[in-house]
C-alpha cells in the first residue's frame, strides 16, 4: 500500500486563499488574517485572526477554514483557534483595503476619477411619490443582472431602505472604518443602522448629518468590487442633496415622479437642483403610473396620465420607465423582500429590469 500523501503548509495556505472574509469579501490571506498553520501526522491546525473580537461571523470563518483545509488530500482533524488583530495589525489591514494610503481623511476608493463604481442618486421633489421602492427594486433588479450594488439611505429622517430590505443590525466597526451591512447580495448603510429601534426619530441637526452621510461616502468600506452605488435622497432640495452632491463630483441622477400635475412641478424643482449643483439627470422614472386589476383589464389611470413623459420632455431627457401601482409592490416594500425578488417573472419585475437596463445603459462607460 502506498503511503498517506502528506500535505504541505503551502497547500494548506493555498487553500486558505478560497476562503473569504464573509463582511470584507477578500481572502483571509490576502487580509493577512492567517497567523499560523501547525501540521502534524495529517492534523492541521490553523490559527486566523479576526478584526475584532465582537467578529459578528466568527463561526461562518471557523467553518469555511475548516471544509476548505479538511478537503485536501492527507488531512485527518483541523483545529481552527481564533485570536484577534493587534492596533497595529489592524491600522495595517485597514491600509490595505484603502488601496495603501494610511490617512483616515482620504477620500474613498470610488471617488477617484478612475473608479469603476458608477453612483446614482435617485431624488424625488416630494415624498411618498415612491423613491426608495424605486431604489431598492432597482438595485435588486442590477444585483440580478450580475451587478455589485450598494445602497447609502441618506434620506436621514424618513429612512425605510432597511425596512423595505428586511434588514436589522448594526455595522461591524474595525476601528474607524465601517462595515456594510448586506442583505440580497446589496450592500447597505443607513441612518436606521445607528439609532436604537426603527421608530426612533433622528434628532440631529444639519452639522450631524452632513458627518454622518460624509462618514457613509468615505469611512465605509464598500469594497473594490462595487459596480453601481445608490443613494436614497430626501425628497426635496435640501441640504442633504447640495452635501452629496459636493461630497461625490461624478454621480448622475434619477428622478422619480407619479404622473400627477402637482408631483410633476415639484419634481421639476428637483431637476433644477441638479442642474445648480451640476448633476446630470439621466432620465425620469414614473412610478404609479396605472393601475390594472387584471392582464385582460384596461388600465386605470388614478394618478393622471403623462406626467412622466412631460417632465422628461422639459428637461430633455429619456423616461425610463413607467411602474405600475400595485399591491405586490407594497406588500414587498412591507415584508422586507421587494418584488423583484419575490416574483421576478411579474410584469412589475420586468418593468424594474427594462428601467435599470435603460438607465445603465445611459451611464457614461468608466474609464478603467
Ligand atoms: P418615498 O421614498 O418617495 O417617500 P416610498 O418608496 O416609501 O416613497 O413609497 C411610499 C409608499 O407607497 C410605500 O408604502 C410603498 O410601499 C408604496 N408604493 C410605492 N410605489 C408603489 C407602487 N408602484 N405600487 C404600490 N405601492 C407603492
Amino acid at each position: 500500500m502506498s503511503p498517506e500523501p502528506k500535505v504541505s503548509r503551502e497547500q494548506v495556505l493555498d487553500a486558505l486563499r478560497g476562503v473569504e472574509d464573509p463582511e470584507l469579501h477578500k481572502s483571509i490571506v490576502d487580509l493577512d488574517m492567517v497567523k499560523d498553520i501547525q501540521i502534524t501526522d495529517g492534523r492541521v491546525n490553523v490559527t486566523a485572526l479576526l478584526t475584532i473580537s465582537a467578529c459578528p461571523l466568527r463561526e461562518t470563518i471557523v467553518t469555511s477554514i475548516r471544509d476548505r483545509v479538511r478537503s485536501l488530500p492527507g488531512v485527518g482533524e483541523v483545529d481552527v483557534t481564533l485570536g484577534v488583530m493587534d492596533p497595529q495589525e489592524r491600522q495595517a489591514l485597514i491600509t490595505k483595503l484603502r488601496g495603501g494610503a494610511a490617512s483616515p481623511t482620504r477620500r474613498s476608493s470610488f471617488l477617484t476619477p478612475e473608479s469603476p463604481v458608477r453612483v446614482i442618486t435617485i431624488a424625488s421633489g416630494k415624498g411618498g411619490v415612491g423613491k426608495s421602492t424605486v431604489t431598492v427594486n432597482l438595485a435588486i433588479a442590477l444585483t440580478q443582472m450580475g451587478h455589485k450594488v450598494g445602497i447609502i439611505d441618506a434620506d436621514v429622517y424618513g429612512f425605510s431602505i432597511p425596512r423595505m430590505l428586511g434588514m436589522r443590525g448594526r455595522p461591524t466597526m474595525i476601528d474607524q472604518m465601517v462595515v456594510p451591512l448586506e442583505k440580497h447580495g446589496i450592500r447597505v448603510m443607513s441612518i436606521g443602522f445607528m439609532l436604537p429601534d426603527e421608530t426612533d426619530a433622528v434628532v440631529w441637526r444639519g452639522p450631524m448629518l452632513h458627518k454622518a452621510l460624509t462618514t457613509f461616502i468615505n469611512e465605509v468600506h464598500w469594497g473594490d468590487d462595487m459596480d453601481y452605488l445608490l443613494l436614497d435622497l430626501p425628497p426635496g432640495t435640501g441640504d442633504v442633496s447640495i452635501t452629496i452632491a459636493q461630497t461625490l463630483p461624478q454621480t448622475h441622477m434619477v428622478i422619480v415622479t407619479t404622473p400627477q400635475a402637482a408631483a410633476v412641478s415639484v419634481a421639476q424643482r428637483a431637476a433644477r437642483m441638479a442642474d445648480k449643483v451640476n448633476i446630470e439627470v439621466m432620465g425620469i422614472i414614473e412610478n404609479m403610473s396605472y393601475f390594472q386589476a387584471a392582464p385582460d383589464q384596461p388600465p386605470i389611470y388614478i394618478f393622471g396620465r403623462g406626467g412622466g413623459l412631460r417632465l422628461a420632455e422639459v428637461q430633455g431627457v429619456p423616461l425610463l420607465g413607467e411602474i405600475p401601482l400595485d399591491q405586490a409592490i407594497r406588500e414587498g416594500g412591507d415584508e422586507g423582500t421587494p418584488i423583484v425578488l419575490s416574483a421576478p417573472d411579474s410584469p412589475v419585475a420586468k418593468a424594474f429590469r427594462t428601467t435599470a437596463d435603460k438607465l445603465i445603459r445611459r451611464l457614461p462607460v468608466p474609464v478603467a
